[in-house]
């Protein structure tokens, strides 16, 4: 199974630019492959292949204005072309929409470097282009003899440097357990568990959201193209940082909790959730920790063994009287506790999750 190891690192100022570089020619190799087979596609109805697309690469490093696309390393910008192949594989399996143009403002800036680009020895890593190995902050073990064979190196939008290792490891499977469980995605709680558990946002975030809306509104005070700007728009992605950082952290503590105490995970299926039009903060950032929180249950379900249930998103949780299975006609948003005509008393979220687990189990 790969698994991939995600580190913070300082990189001289050498390398910093060299990244940089790289990551520029990245972006425009991406951009420009996707406007060629964007032409192609909707002038001539006709699909670009990877191989023409990496032919197309080797012209534009023959032009003259191209030229500085020979000066980085050419993983990158092949592994580039790589991942905008893989884009239009799906779109055209209609799982995804049409890719979009990387821009310098929105994307993350990143680099991909396969087994040929770098150099891994005695637990240091040099990548193409460079004379010295990154200093990576260790910050949790590698496993023991393990072969990095892909590396990706990213800048946030903080300006924090990133690299992380792909790794071929041999996870155990857990031994079978008997527990099941229904997780209920919510805003003021994070999740809410069939067995009637809350779990409650990581402490401070709440605080930190306050403190972003105000760097967002001083941001939006400032005049285009300013410095001052500048300035702002990295504080607001410096706290931004913060609270991904330390929901991420959260989730996967929460789903290695999960999938090691159950052998059944039952969730909704969320991808389009509109319950309520309501683009709050708080709102976009349980949505986003939501989709982490699925996929972290996804990929952990898969390494040790335990399984998954992913409920229709049409299906009427909240509704139902989880005790006696009656759908009530209306339930709306501020009603957290009711009663059921059988007499079942209710916390909202509580019975949902008890719902979800129910219907998961009843499709598998
Ligand atoms: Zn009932």
């Amino acid at each position: 199974m790969k698994r991939a190891y995600k580190y913070r690192f300082h990189p001289t100022p050498g390398q910093a630019e060299e990244l940089a570089r790289t990551f520029g020619c990245v972006r425009l190799v991406y951009n420009k492959a996707l406007e060629m087979r964007t032409r192609a596609y909707t002038l001539e109805g006709r699909k670009v292949s990877y191989v023409q697309s990496s032919a197309a690469l080797t012209e534009w490093k023959r032009t003259e204005e191209l030229t500085f696309l020979a000066e980085v390393s050419s993983v990158p910008l092949q592994q580039a072309l790589r991942h905008l192949q893989a884009a239009f594989a799906n779109f055209y399996a209609k799982r995804a929409r049409y890719p979009t143009f990387k821009s310098r403002k929105k994307s993350r800036a990143s680099a991909e470097y396969t087994r040929s680009a770098f150099r891994w020895r005695d637990g240091r890593l040099t990548l193409a282009k460079m004379d010295a190995p990154l200093n990576i902050v260790w910050s949790r073990p590698l496993p023991k003899g393990a072969e990095p064979s892909t590396v990706t190196v990213s800048r946030d939008a903080a300006g924090r440097w990133f690299v992380s290792l792909l790794v071929e490891e041999s996870i155990r499977p857990l031994d079978l357990v008997e527990s099941t469980v229904g997780v209920d995605a919510g805003i003021t709680s994070l999740v809410t568990l069939s067995t009637g558990e809350k779990i409650v946002n990581p402490r401070h975030e709440r605080r930190d959201r306050r403190k972003l809306a105000k760097a967002q509104r001083s941001l939006a005070r400032k005049e285009k193209g300013s410095a001052n700007r500048a300035k702002a728009r990295l504080k607001v992605a410096r706290v931004h940082a913060r609270i991904t950082d330390r929901r991420r952290d959260h989730l996967h503590k929460l789903t290695t909790r999960l999938v090691r105490e159950n052998q059944v995970i039952a969730v909704e299926d969320l991808t389009v959730r509109n319950m309520v039009k309501n683009h709050s903060l708080a709102r976009a950032i349980s949505d986003a920790s939501w989709r982490e929180l699925r996929s972290m249950l996804e990929y952990k379900t898969a390494w040790y063994g335990r399984e998954l249930l992913v409920v229709d998103r049409w299906f009427p949780s909240s509704k139902l009287c989880s005790a006696c299975g009656t759908l009530q006609g209306v339930m709306p948003l501020g009603v957290r506790d009711w009663t059921c005509a059988c007499g079942a008393a209710h916390d909202r979220d509580v019975n949902a999750a008890k719902n979800i687990l129910a219907a998961g189990l009843a499709e598998r």
